[in-house]
């Protein structure tokens, strides 16, 4: 059985803790590897090291670090097939699916090439007599990102592109359910060019993530996962006096207007809802047609776009849609949610309990499943089920549709699809939520812009990727230098105005 280890100080070494867990093959059911679960002292033992190696890397040049980023993007391409086959037999997702998941991580990647604008500071010349102020951006020291299992190679990304670019050594804790793909990222990082010890992959759970929290040295973190670990690491984080961005968990909402494109909203339902298997944060789960009549049509349209739906093993290539949920686990939690969906009275349109697949029957499949008139109140509605089930509230009105999405404890992204500019224009300013698209039903912001969402999906003030990213991994430290010429004045007891 392969044994998967931990990324210390430029090699891959085995864990010591003797705690180690099972990583699935989605597909077949079988354990394929074991990955080490790292114990306080191994975390704290890697954060010591990435801590000396830091000063150095801080002190280089933006356009050095940035020459390192430019060369592990050359990197991500040469190895692109290799990454997606790692990830998707570990994660279960389609090959094409696997590449889109590097590539949007690369593409944070390329932003990171811009280091050197992007940490330009600010200046002001003759400020007062004789006197110049600048503010420059310094990396924080060490820093970590703890990330989920649904996204294994561009969260990471997401993270250490910005982290390492703006200076700081990164402890990477990734999800103990997928864990190839984070150690091949360090090996390629090493490859272009980064020192030794200033990315750390350390495997691990809990105990892994509580040693980051308790570690005086690590100076941010950031994370993403389910909303409840969001909150836990957030408040902890913080109390421990350490900079914390946390994004969580999602219902996203797609409103379907009367005067929408029926044939394209429902393209966009079964691409949005049921892709990866509803394993993303920005998946739609819930469509909210406006009128009866609405509702009627896209139910009628959306049935047989899910009848053709092709779900198997990656292997399979370009033949299908969708995959397997992550482990057995995962499939439970879902196909009980759909039982409890029926069981509350809402009307199972399509059910994806019993898929079978010859030749995969151990592994975790679940089939598409729709219901219509579910309810605010039930368990399919309140809960993020992250599985292929899509769930259809309808709504009387407009205002009835965003008032729901308004409502929902969760703000990560949300859809509206519309023929009208007025209407298109009133969501996007009014809807409390982070991320919005219009007759666009995924709208996962470029690397330029910046990704996160409202409410219970993101604690913390800054987001992540783009501009943002570079505030949150440096801190600002505002100088002001004065020159005098001529005369000395003699010492000064008050703040003095600018003259
Ligand atoms: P998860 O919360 O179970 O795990 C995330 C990370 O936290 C992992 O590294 C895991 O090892 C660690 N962890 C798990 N339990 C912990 C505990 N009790 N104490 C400390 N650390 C713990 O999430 P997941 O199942 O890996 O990922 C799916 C979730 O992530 C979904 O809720 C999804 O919506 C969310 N997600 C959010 C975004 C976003 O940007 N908002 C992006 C991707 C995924």
């Amino acid at each position: 059985m392969q044994e998967l280890g931990h990324w210390i100080d430029g090699k891959r070494v085995p864990g010591r803790s003797g705690r180690f867990a099972d990583v699935y093959n989605p597909a077949t059911g079988e354990v394929q590897a074991h990955v080490a679960l790292a114990s306080k002292d191994e975390l704290d033992a890697a954060v010591a090291s990435a801590a000396a190696a830091q000063p150095k890397w801080g002190a280089t040049n933006p356009q050095r670090r940035a020459r390192v980023m430019m060369e592990f993007v050359r990197l991500l391409n040469r190895d692109m097939d290799k990454l997606a086959e790692a990830l998707s037999r570990e994660h279960g997702k389609t090959i094409p699916d696997a590449k889109g998941d590097v590539q949007r991580g690369l593409e944070v990647i390329e932003f990171c090439i811009g280091a050197p604008h992007l940490l330009k500071g600010e200046f002001t010349d003759s400020a007062g007599p004789g006197i110049d102020m600048y503010s420059m951006r310094q990396p924080l020291g060490v820093v970590a990102g703890i990330t989920p299992f649904n996204f294994p190679a561009m969260i990471p990304l997401w993270k250490m592109g910005p982290a390492l670019a703006c200076g700081n050594a990164f402890i990477l804790k990734p999800s103990e359910r997928d864990p190839s793909v984070p150690l091949m990222l360090a090996e390629l990082m090493q490859e272009a060019g980064l020192p030794d010890g200033l990315l750390q992959v350390v495997n691990g759970d809990k105990e892994a993530v509580d040693a980051i929290l308790d570690n005086e040295t690590v100076q941010g973190i950031g994370f993403v996962g389910s909303t409840p670990i969001a909150e836990y690491i957030y408040s902890r984080g913080c109390a421990a006096g350490k900079r914390v961005q946390c994004f969580g968990g999602a219902k996203n909402h797609m409103i379907v207007m009367p005067d929408a494109d029926m044939d394209q909203a429902a393209d966009a339902l079964v691409g949005a809802g049921y892709g990866a298997a509803g394993e993303r944060c920005m998946a739609i789960s819930v469509a909210v047609p406006v009128g009866e009549k609405t509702a009627d049509k896209l139910i009628e349209k959306l049935v047989p776009r899910i009848e053709k739906l092709k779900v198997g093993p990656y292997t399979a290539g370009d033949d299908v849609d969708y995959g397997p949920l992550v482990t057995a686990d995962a499939m439970k939690r879902v196909k009980g949610l759909i039982a409890s969906g029926v069981e509350q009275g809402a009307k199972l349109v399509m059910d994806g309990r019993d898929f079978a697949l010859q030749g995969y029957e151990d592994g975790f499949f679940v089939g598409p499943t729709l219901f219509d008139n579910v309810t605010p109140e039930m368990d399919i509605y309140r809960q993020e089920i992250f599985g292929p089930v899509l769930a259809q509230v309808r709504a009387n009105s407009y205002e009835e549709a965003l008032k729901l999405a308004m409502d929902n404890e969760y703000g990560n992204g949300t859809a509206i699809f519309t023929r009208d500019g007025d209407t298109a224009r009133d969501f996007a300013a009014r809807v409390n939520i982070g991320m919005i698209g219009i007759n666009v039903p995924i709208p996962v912001p470029l690397a330029y812009h910046t990704f996160g969402g409202w409410k219970k999906s993101g604690f913390g003030d800054l987001n992540q990727h783009g501009p943002d990213a570079f505030r949150f991994y440096t801190r600002t430290k505002t100088v002001t230098s004065r020159w005098p010429s001529g005369l000395k004045e003699g010492g000064e007891f008050h703040f003095k105005a600018m003259d």
